[in-house]
């Protein structure tokens, strides 16, 4: 079985090509490498490929035979979808548009894609289940509820089959260490503190103390990559094995709040070091935690590590890259 990952050089789509090739499947990584990196595709055949290049898409659609397509390739930043929103909506849109020509085009009809919490927006309950409302506050999370209406369309008048994957905070790194989360600029909080913990940065600023939270940070539902790979085989057995199309969020259930997150780096690393309480940054709800129980329900998905073996993991990985070890 041959399976197409976009985005295969990415943080979540590098690892999903490892699980791939473990269980057996041949992969085809098609990515710009604007920010994936080349070090990270360790498995199957790489194209350098902007999925805004329609023609090439569609050529290699019909040149190879593809089973199933993973599309993780999209642009992530939340702070730079609000400057740059045309970037975001091209990329994010746009692409998975020719992407999806491209594949109705060679009679591929299978696609799992890479969705986030994001459509969801200021939580109105929480835990959030599927069928909370979706008002996404920028248009990083506008570009992803965009796409969802197309797979949602496009199933409907051409077949497709789809899975759509809203994930929650992906943390961690590969256990083997093989491949783990390389962003430039960093932005996130594991990655920073650990950053902070090595002393590449001077401190972790933590962004709000004054939540309606028990201890004013914000909260959020943090799953390890290694599980939200596994998500993605599970998906894709899924679509093989019915003949219809579905949503799923992929999160543990359990939050932390920023300094609980914070404290376990320091537990786990044995390392102190400095924590700069700064104001809050905008667009950030104060609580995002999933309800997952219908992956676990219909796709048999459950996530089996914790925080711990998030940070043990990504401190591993983290300092490496960081040419640590
Ligand atoms: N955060 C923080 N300091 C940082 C990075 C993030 O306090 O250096 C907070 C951020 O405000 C949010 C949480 O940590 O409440 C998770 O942020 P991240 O960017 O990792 O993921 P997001 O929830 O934005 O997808």
């Amino acid at each position: 079985m041959i399976i197409l990952i976009t985005g295969g050089a990415g943080y979540i789509g590098s690892q999903v090509n490892k699980e791939l090739n473990k269980l057996g499947y041949k992969t085809i990584v098609v990515d710009n490498l604007i920010n994936g990196h080349i070090e990270l595709v360790k498995w199957g055949t790489f194209i350098n490929l902007d999925l805004m290049e329609k023609k090439e898409l569609i050529e290699l659609f019909k040149a190879k035979k593809i089973d199933a397509v993973m599309h993780f390739a999209a642009f992530a930043y939340v702070g730079e979808s609000v400057l740059e929103p045309k970037k975001y909506y091209l990329n994010n849109v746009v692409g998975t548009l020719n992407l999806l020509e491209a594949m109705l085009s060679a009679g591929v009809d299978k696609i799992i894609f890479s969705s986030t919490c994001a459509i969801y927006g200021n939580p109105v309950y929480t835990p959030m289940d599927e069928d909370h409302p979706k008002e996404p506050i920028n248009p990083y999370g506008r570009s992803k509820l965009a796409v969802e209406h197309i797979l949602e369309d496009f199933s409907r008048a051409y077949g497709l089959k789809y899975v759509s994957l809203r994930y929650f905070n992906v943390a961690g790194a590969d256990f083997e260490g093989e491949v783990g989360e390389w962003h430039e600029p960093e932005t996130h909080l594991i990655p920073n503190i650990l950053d902070a913990a090595i002393g590449v940065k001077p401190y972790v600023e933590v962004f709000g103390t004054d939540y309606e939270t028990e201890d004013g940070t914000c909260i959020r539902d943090y799953i390890h990559v290694v599980d939200l790979a596994k998500a993605h085989i599970d998906a894709l057995e899924y679509l093989f094995e019915h003949e219809s199309s579905d949503v799923f969020n992929l999160g543990t259930g359990k939050g932390c709040s920023v300094m609980e997150v914070i404290e376990a780096v320091k537990r786990i690393t044995g390392k102190d070091f400095k924590v700069k309480l700064s104001d809050r940054r905008p667009g950030d709800p104060p609580i995002l935690v999933a309800k997952a129980e219908k992956a676990k329900q219909i796709l048999g998905w459950a996530p089996k590590h914790g925080l711990d073996e998030i940070i043990e993991t990504a401190w591993r990985w983290h300092r490496r890259l960081r040419g640590l070890c």
